[in-house]
């Protein structure tokens, strides 16, 4: 691969001591007293350096729901993005904000399926921010499609396209590459972006330069035990990872590596304490519990397989960045997290990346 092709990254949420951004703010939120929490300003100067250093990660894909860049009627916080500016941080690529917490967490939920008209506004901040901080002069912002919020999942879809279509344009002016991530399964049947035919229902409907996928690997091995799924297709566990790819590898153009247990112990392993947490906090019984982000050193031979053929087949190489997604193995530097990847583990995932490309 040429010098720039082929970037591993690192998601920064997965390298700050306090990867929680989100959950304090939404805590602060919801409990009154705890409004101090927000003047807490950290993420950039904890971000642990040791990870972007001589043969670990070549840089970092820059998650926004972990820093907080936007107010409540999505503006950016300038002195926010000038602190980010300023550092030398390799920010390659960007994860925009998405929608797991309550709608009425602004600034932070983004459903981009949604017809109300904040989509708009903050999906010019967030490529501005990617813009501006960008390293080459092209980079990627990572979108979760969204959820059909009244529950109709066509018209869900046409929003998407319809906020597509508003965008595309100013992103391209501005380099900067949209791509839509295939997300986990869930519960929930009106988070779109599981299956196959809602990305082939909006690239029918829009083909632009700067619309992509963004391929998350251990997403869509969470899928794969989705029995009235695969029922419904008639189709083997590990088939859906090669209809994702014979029908869009054409337009993928990022990876999201990590891997996902959970369809060998599904239920088993979630202890009660943990789902009445997220419930609390996240004020859904839908909550995204299964998604593990585990290392790819824990992974199934098959799923290492599929990478192998992604990188390949996929306009990866083309586009040059695949970021790295587990979950830290301890949180504040003391807590220990359930499945959370260790030094060790990031070296020895790197390692089998770089032996595939
Ligand atoms: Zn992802």
């Amino acid at each position: 691969m040429e010098e720039k092709k082929g970037k591993i990254l690192v998601d920064s949420v997965m390298i700050a001591p306090n990867p929680f951004y989100v959950v304090r703010e939404a805590l602060s939120r919801k409990v009154g007293f705890l409004k101090f929490l927000r003047r807490r300003n950290d993420s950039l100067n904890e971000l642990d350096s040791s990870f972007w250093k001589e043969g670990m990660y070549d840089g970092i894909e820059l998650n926004y729901p972990g820093i907080g860049f936007f107010d409540e009627k999505w503006n950016i916080k300038e002195k926010k993005l000038l602190e980010y500016k300023n550092s030398n941080y390799p920010f390659y690529t960007f994860h925009g904000c998405f929608g797991s917490l309550p709608k009425r967490y602004h600034g932070l939920y983004f459903n981009l399926a949604s017809s109300d008209k904040y989509v708009k506004k903050a999906l010019q901040s967030q490529i501005d921010v990617a813009s501006i901080l960008k390293k080459d002069d092209k980079t990627i912002l990572v979108l979760h499609p969204g959820t059909a919020e009244n529950g109709n999942r066509e018209e869900a879809l046409n929003n998407i396209v319809c906020n597509l279509e508003f965008c595309l344009d100013y992103a391209k002016q501005k380099g900067v590459i949209i791509t839509l991530e295939n997300v986990n399964w869930d519960l929930d049947k009106n988070v779109l972006g599981c299956y196959v035919d809602d990305f082939v229902y909006i690239f029918n409907k829009i083909q632009h330069e700067c619309l992509k996928i963004c391929f998350d690997v251990g997403h869509l091995n969470t899928l794969v035990f989705d029995k009235s799924f695969r029922n419904k297709r008639n189709i083997e566990e590990m088939e859906h990872f090669k209809e994702f790819i014979e029908t869009l590898a054409d337009n993928v153009a990022h990876f999201h590596l990590h891997y996902n247990s959970c369809h060998l112990n599904f239920g088993k392993d979630i202890q009660a304490w943990k789902k009445k947490f997220f419930k609390w906090v996240c004020e859904s019984e839908n909550c995204n519990y299964l998604d593990e982000h585990m290392p790819l050193n824990k992974a199934d031979e098959s799923v290492l397989q599929m990478i192998k053929i992604l990188i390949n087949k996929s306009q990866v190489k083309n586009y040059g960045y695949m970021t790295c997604e587990f979950i830290p193995e301890r949180v504040f530097k003391l807590i220990k997290v359930h499945k959370g990847a260790s030094v060790v583990d990031h070296k020895e995932s790197l390692e089998l990346i770089r032996k595939m490309i």
